[in-house]
């Protein structure tokens, strides 16, 4: 489906919260948009009204990475600072006027969160945060003591602007009214991506993310420079507003709290959370300055709310209104079993059929992995041939899920070299590995529980284009195929319910969706069959041979010893960090060094229908 950016984005979004959302965002917006021509407020309020729009601007940028993705930013107003400084600088030597370069503040900032971004997002975890305080210390020192360009702590004036002394700040309020309406259906257009779907995941659960095809780094920058640019061009306007910047009051400690706490309030992830929280905020902050006694008792008013928030709404005010209401009127979604379910396979990858049958897909040599002591993978040789299905079995804690973690990137290997189709892989990104058709499934599900099971199913990325990250999610072709993946498995009406509601069986039938989303040729399976009931793993015998069918190649680990006799060939045992024999399913049962090595005391012969495993979870 081809949509026009970025307001396809938006009606979906409309469309998908149908028009119970988009009534009260269409009154709002309206009710925005006359009032100040009612003349029920003074300049005063005018000026309170700009303010709220431009913490909402800030709020709703910052929300793209640090709502959607969960990096948190202690210093957004960074951007705000380098948008306003570089509309004061052009102004002042080149004469330009502050809103035409607005949107060059924008690019300037995105700029600056481009190469920070590609530097501290390449790893995980809390470093962002303190890094986004040390860029936004360390703008304000240049501003400092830049003087040649900036007068340093003397500030900088901004010109004028043409319009007369009546009309006041009314432009401004529009400008920024206009602003916000494109950073809201920026933020809508991602969210219903491939990309939003993509950010979410990573906030659920970033190795997963990456194991998935996800870029991660670049989603991550991405969505901070987005964020970024919306705020340098909404700095570019505020410097013109305030027609006087300075490096304190640019690049300010508190204004950048006030973003997050707006957001955090509101609710951080959700589309509207953060303008209603701005609004909160901005009013809150005034009252507090004005009837409070000084601008002091605005931080006891940020304190006390940042507090209450964590702990009494830690979802925020709009998603904590909605779970509220989802509590008041449940919807129950029926499960049907899979009778009738096992029908058509829907066509997974064309172009997989054309791919040649045989030949080696994966080699692993001499791959070896340590854990302090521990040796769990010990100088492993393996190799998968197109279009069959390797059984890989061996007792727990023989090291096959490291193996799993090595070949597809979640680990790095100490030692050995990994191929795939003769490339090797072993020091790609996982992202990467899974773009040339490498899938795999975790042995504990990893699913993101907090999405829906659609998003779920559309996050998955086959390649690293654009193109791609930014196709439809949640709406057009992609969602149809993830309906209908959905559908195969049985799972369809659970599409729009959050995935950690879902049976533990269900969840390995959605991860094993995702799987098939992408043009996958070789399918790692960390026991699939493990928790799920037997109805279920025929199902899954059904799904894994149609897909050999059409030339995928598949490693399973698994316990449940019928399923791997009967399914897999050849079958390798796995003791010790290594392979100790391989052969056909048949010659493999009655080898008595598998017996001892895996199977132990247990001699009685092996039936071949399936039964239900009753697997505890393992670490993976
Ligand atoms: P299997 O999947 O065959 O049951 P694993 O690969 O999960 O075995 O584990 C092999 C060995 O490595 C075990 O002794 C396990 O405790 C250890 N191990 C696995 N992952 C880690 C990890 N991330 N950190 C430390 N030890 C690990
Ligand atoms: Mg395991």
């Amino acid at each position: 489906m081809k949509t026009v950016l970025p307001l396809g984005g938006v009606k979906a979004v409309l469309t998908r919260a149908g028009a119970k959302t988009a009534l009260p965002v269409v009154a709002v917006a309206a009710a925005l948009a006359v009032y100040p021509v009612l003349g029920i407020g003074t300049e005063y309020h005018l000026t309170v009204a700009v303010l709220c729009l431009l913490l909402a601007v800030q709020a709703v940028s910052w929300n793209i990475l640090s709502g959607y993705a969960g990096y948190i930013s202690l210093g957004h107003s960074a951007f705000l600072g380098t948008g306003a400084y570089m509309g004061g600088i052009a102004a002042e030597r080149l004469g330009i006027n502050p809103l035409l370069s607005a949107p060059l503040g924008g690019v300037l900032a995105a700029g600056v969160a481009v190469a920070l971004g590609a530097v501290v997002l390449r790893s995980r975890g809390a470093a962002f945060v303190i890094v986004t305080i040390a860029l936004l210390l360390t703008l304000q020192v240049l501003a400092t003591n830049l003087t040649r360009l900036t007068h340093g702590n003397q500030g900088l004036a901004m010109p004028l602007p043409p319009w007369s002394r009546e009309t006041g700040n009314l432009p401004f309020y529009y400008l920024f009214l206009g602003l916000l309406i494109l950073t809201l259906a920026f933020s809508a257009w991602v969210r219903t991506r491939k990309l939003g779907a993509g950010l979410l995941a990573i906030r659920e659960d970033e190795g997963k993310a990456a194991a998935i095809g996800i870029p991660t780094t670049r989603y991550k920058v991405t969505a901070f420079a987005s964020g970024a640019f919306f705020t340098g061009v909404a700095g570019g306007i505020y410097g013109y507003f305030l027609s006087y910047i300075s490096p304190t009051t640019m690049f300010a400690v508190l204004a950048s709290v006030m973003v997050v706490l707006a957001a955090l309030l509101g609710g951080r992830g959700s589309l509207y959370g953060p303008v209603v929280g701005a609004f909160v905020v901005a009013i809150g902050s005034e009252a507090a300055t004005v009837y409070g006694g000084g601008s002091s008792s605005r931080l006891l008013l940020f304190g006390g709310l940042l507090t209450g928030v964590v702990l009494f709404l830690p979802q925020g005010l709009l998603p904590g209104a909605a779970a509220w209401w989802r509590a008041r009127h449940p919807r129950t979604v029926e499960y049907t079993d899979q009778e009738g379910a096992l029908g058509r396979l829907p066509p997974v990858v064309a172009s997989r059929v054309e791919r040649p049958a045989t030949g080696e897909l994966l080699r692993i040599s001499g791959v070896s992995k340590n854990f302090g002591g521990l040796v769990a993978v010990d100088g492993a040789d393996l190799v998968v041939r197109r279009g069959t299905i390797t059984g890989l079995i061996g007792p727990n804690g023989s090291g096959k899920t490291t193996l799993f973690n090595l070949v597809t990137g979640t680990l790095r290997a100490d030692a050995g070299e990994i191929t795939f189709e003769g490339r090797r892989i072993d020091r790609m990104p996982p992202w990467e590995r899974c773009h040339l058709g490498l899938g795999r499934t975790f042995q504990t599900t990893r699913l993101f529980g907090g999405m829906s099971v659609l998003e779920n199913v559309v996050a998955p990325l086959p390649d690293g284009r654009w193109r791609t990250a930014v196709r439809g999610g949640v709406t057009g072709a992609e969602a149809a195929r993830a309906r209908e993946l959905l559908d195969f498995m049985g799972l369809g009406r659970f599409a729009e319910e959050p995935a950690g509601s879902l049976s533990y069986g269900q969840q390995k039938l959605v991860e094993l969706a995702q799987i098939l989303m992408l043009d996958t040729r070789l399918i790692l399976l960390d026991e699939p069959a493990g928790g799920i009931n037997p109805a279920l793993v025929d199902h899954l015998k059904g799904i894994i041979r149609q897909l050999a069918d059409q030339g995928v190649g598949f490693l399973l680990v698994e316990h449940n010893i019928p399923l791997v006799l009967d399914l897999c060939d050849p079958v390798v045992v796995f003791s010790q960090g290594r392979p100790i024999a391989e052969g056909p399913p048949g010659l493999i049962r009655d080898d008595p060094a598998v017996l001892e090595a895996y199977l132990g005391e247990r001699k009685e012969p092996q039936d071949k229908s399936p039964e239900p495993e009753k697997e505890a979870d393992q670490p993976c």
